[in-house]
């Protein structure tokens, strides 16, 4: 497993230099996009990791994943998908082209309008602190704060998100009031994770919501087969169809560069590429998800077992 990882880092840093940092939130751009690490946790709990895995980084839209399984638990199925549906936009992640024009309801919650929609049913009843304390869980790591300056960046340049905030509220989907929301989710936007916290997360999705070493419960199954789908689905945004057709392990990224990636009932594996292609992923994370399904047969479709 070791030298599989080190293999995929050497493939991974071949397509750095085609990709940049996000640069639309200033902070994101000030990151060294020759970063990368890849951490992989396995069933059995053995921790594997090469490169930058112990660097912190902002999870960007990789908390979707989090705000959904929150809103799934705490409003049920019936309250979140009341008003949002559960299919591939097929547009960039802050598009607001198809919730004004083809659909009245946001097309899925790994996108921005999704995602603000998830979080304005949790801003009536959850603070900040209990989404925080409720990320330190699953993600096993306490280490994880709120990045000001990336949050601080972001609120200075979200136009975009409050011009969909403000749509959502147009159209009755938002009931909540759209500046807390919008700051809801810029918080949840700017944790600070590892590769490491990824991994670990990832591996409480791949054991169906139980904590991998005590069996404690972390989070509902209904609520983890729900995430776990839709990030196969929509985890990538408009690059999803191509990297479930490459890589079959179902990932969320975020354009601080990370990306959480579920094999199910095996592993979780975290990665950190803050260099992005232009769809918002990280370009050599995604290369090296491709290697490491291709090596250790980890395509949920694997032609041989
Ligand atoms: N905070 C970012 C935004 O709202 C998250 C987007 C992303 O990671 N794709 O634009």
């Amino acid at each position: 497993m070791q030298k599989v990882l080190e293999e995929a880092l050497a493939i991974g840093r071949k397509h750095i230099a085609r990709g940049e940092c996000a640069s639309y939130i200033p902070e994101l751009a000030r990151a060294d996009k020759n970063n990368l690490g890849v951490c992989v946790l396995t069933k059995s709990v053995d921790r594997y990791t090469a490169g930058d895995t112990k660097t912190r980084f902002t999870i960007q839209s990789i908390s979707k994943v989090i705000s959904l399984a929150i809103a799934l638990q705490h409003c049920g199925y019936d309250k979140v998908f009341d008003k949002m549906n559960m299919e591939p936009s097929g547009d960039a992640f802050n598009s607001l082209l198809k919730l004004d024009m083809a659909s009245d309801k946001p097309f899925n919650p790994m996108i921005n309008a999704g995602a603000l929609a998830t979080i304005g049913y949790l801003v009536p009843d959850l603070t900040f602190e209990d989404m925080l304390e409720y990320t330190r869980r699953v993600c096993m790591d306490k280490g994880i704060v709120m990045d000001e300056k990336v949050f601080q960046s972001e609120m200075a340049n979200c136009a975009r998100n409050r011009a969909i905030g403000y749509l959502l509220q147009s159209k009755g989907i938002l009931e909540s009031d759209v500046e807390k929301t919008l700051e809801l989710y810029t918080r949840m936007c700017s944790l600070s994770v590892t590769a490491e916290s990824l991994a670990c997360f990832g591996l409480v999705l791949a054991n169906g919501g139980r904590h991998p070493e005590t069996g404690v419960r972390l989070m509902d199954a209904e609520a983890v087969r729900i995430v776990k789908t839709i990030m196969m689905t929509c985890g990538m945004y408009d690059g999803s169809g191509e990297f479930a057709v490459r890589v079959g392990i179902p990932s969320k990224s975020g354009v601080g560069g990370g990306i959480l990636a579920v094999v199910e009932k095996r592993m979780g594996i975290g990665i950190y590429g803050p260099a992005l292609d232009e769809k918002g992923n990280s370009i050599a994370g995604q290369n090296m998800l491709e290697y490491l399904s291709k090596s250790l047969n980890l395509h949920m479709f694997a032609s041989e077992l």
